[in-house]
């Protein structure tokens, strides 16, 4: 019997179904549209120059609209189209590399961006049922981080701290620190100069860490929508790395200056302003987003997206609206101290403070052995530092010996900018402040081991940070071996003389 085909010889339809209302009135960058009734939260829609618009909520029967471009050409009684699309952005791998607006769009001068899918801009969080614990580590390069308040994987941590206090500089090192770890990045930048976000992109051009990373351009030079959407479009282009099974890193820099664009849309949508003049639903805005970051199982291919939310507060004031808002919806903080920063100490990371609410959890059992109390001691020692100096002559021999521990830990957990350091190395200089092998040496010659430690062992022993890393957790024969190597540095090296007053 031979085959039939049917052929469908019916003209093809194109319908192009679009409802069509009108520009009520133009407020700055919002317009309030009328004769759209089937019009829902979130769509995009078009006017009649091509712009476009997504629709913030509505009063009555009309409906306000946060426009995507400039709003300078769009005139009352125009047309409005909309076909009830949600909005989308452009996702794929091959956004690495390039600098994107608010809404996805390149911004860098580069080529177009071929996309690999478009995602929706205010997609939902993952449920409940899809998630794992958190469990694995977030390498972030700075010792008191790693070593005192871990990230995790999947987890959203903050960074809280008055202005310059070193919040962004630690952010970036944790993106300079995914360079061997295929961890994606994306720095979302918000309400910053445009020169701040240029400055960062120079620093990881430098590096290589473009190589990586994805910039989301929602600088204060950016139209208000873009810079509003920013954060959103960080987390749909990390949700694609994530659904393929990668870990991604984003960065918003920084939340406040998020909220003051919202507040300064709600204002222009005549809605009441609630406490410090922020609209009340801003709780559910930052909620909504900082709720997309997690660890997917193993059956969702397993990838992961960790939050470093950066909150930037007044005089060192947590309390504020914004700040403790934040603070309750993520996993833990990490709050910068402006005196601990103006005294020298940098990162000006305050112990006290700061918390993660995962743990120790997510630390390597290496990194729990040796830094087990690290934040307890070393905030016993600035208290007792505090005291030693209202009354010196007081101060028992079990002080002084707590006094000489503290600064020797002030020098190994001070580190320089843009520095970041291996785990499995702060592993080793931790291992040696545990185990009382710096007590005999002055805290300069301490910072000395702490910066030099490592290329004595290229020579003497190349393989065990490999065999660290590999291992996560010290063994027996691995003290005993390290122990050896402190000791033979120290053996070995003549320090530097102290300049001449
Ligand atoms: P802003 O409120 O302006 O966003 P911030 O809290 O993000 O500031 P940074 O811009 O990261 O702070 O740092 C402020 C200044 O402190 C910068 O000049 C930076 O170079 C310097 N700084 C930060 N951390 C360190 C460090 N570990 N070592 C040396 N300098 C540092
Ligand atoms: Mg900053």
């Amino acid at each position: 019997m031979p085959k039939l085909e049917t052929v469908d010889l019916r003209p093809k339809k194109h319908f192009d179904i679009r409802e069509i209302g009108r520009v009520e009135t133009v407020r700055k960058f919002i317009v309030i549209g009328r004769d759209l009734p089937s019009c829902i939260n979130g769509e995009v829609v078009e006017f009649a120059n091509g712009e476009r618009g997504v629709v913030m909520g509505f009063k009555d029967d009309k409906v306000q609209i946060l426009v995507m471009g400039s709003a300078t050409e769009i005139r009352n009684g125009d047309e409005i189209y909309n076909r009830g699309e949600e909005l989308r952005v452009p996702v794929g791998k091959n956004f690495i590399g390039r600098i994107v607006s608010g809404i996805g769009n390149p911004v860098d001068r580069g080529s177009a961006i071929e996309p690999d899918d478009f995602y929706p801009v205010f997609r939902e969080a993952p449920g409940v049922m899809d998630r794992v614990p958190v469990k694995e580590t977030l390498e972030t390069g700075t010792i008191c981080l790693d070593a005192g308040i871990p990230v995790a994987l999947g987890q959203r941590q903050l960074l809280i701290g008055d202005r310059m206090t070193g919040k962004t500089t630690v952010a970036i090192d944790a993106i300079l620190n995914q360079k061997s770890t295929g961890v994606i990045c994306i720095y979302c930048c918000i309400g910053k100069p445009y020169v701040s976000l240029m400055k960062q992109l120079h620093l990881l051009n430098e590096r290589g860490a473009m190589a990586y990373t994805i910039i989301v351009n929602g600088t204060s030079s950016a139209p208000v929508a873009e810079q509003y959407l920013a954060p959103y479009t960080a987390c749909s282009l990390g949700e694609f790395f994530m659904h393929n099974g990668q870990d991604v890193l984003v960065v918003f820099d920084d939340f406040s200056k998020h909220a003051w664009v919202y507040r300064e849309i709600s204002l222009l949508l005549e809605r009441a302003p609630g406490r410090e003049a922020y609209p009340g639903d801003i709780f559910y805005i930052h909620s909504q987003l900082v709720e997309r970051a997690g660890y997917l199982k193993p059956e969702l291919k397993g990838g992961s997206m960790t939050f470093l939310p950066i909150v930037e507060i007044l005089q060192g004031d947590v309390t504020g609206y914004i700040s403790t808002n934040l603070i309750s919806m993520t996993d833990g903080q990490i709050y910068f101290n402006s005196n601990l920063f103006n005294k020298g100490l940098r990162p000006a990371v305050d112990f006290g403070l700061s918390v993660s609410r995962i743990g120790s959890k997510a630390q390597w059992p290496a990194v729990r052995e040796v830094s087990k109390s690290l934040r307890i001691d070393y905030l016993q020692y600035q208290e007792l530092l505090q005291m030693s100096q209202i009354r010196a002559s007081a101060l028992s021999k079990e002080a002084e010996t707590k006094l000489k521990r503290g600064a020797m830990m002030t020098q190994i957990l001070t580190q320089d900018k843009n520095k970041p350091v291996p785990i499995e190395y702060q592993v080793l200089v931790l291992f040696a402040l545990s185990k009382g092998l710096l007590d005999s040496h002055p805290p300069a010659q301490v910072r000395e081991f702490v910066d030099e430690f490592n290329t004595f062992i290229q020579t003497a022993d190349p393989e065990i940070l490999t065999k660290l890393r590999t291992a996560k957790e010290l063994s027996p024969e691995m003290k005993k071996k390290v122990e050896e190597l402190i000791k033979s540095y120290f053996e070995h090296k003549v320090f530097k003389k102290p300049a001449a007053k």
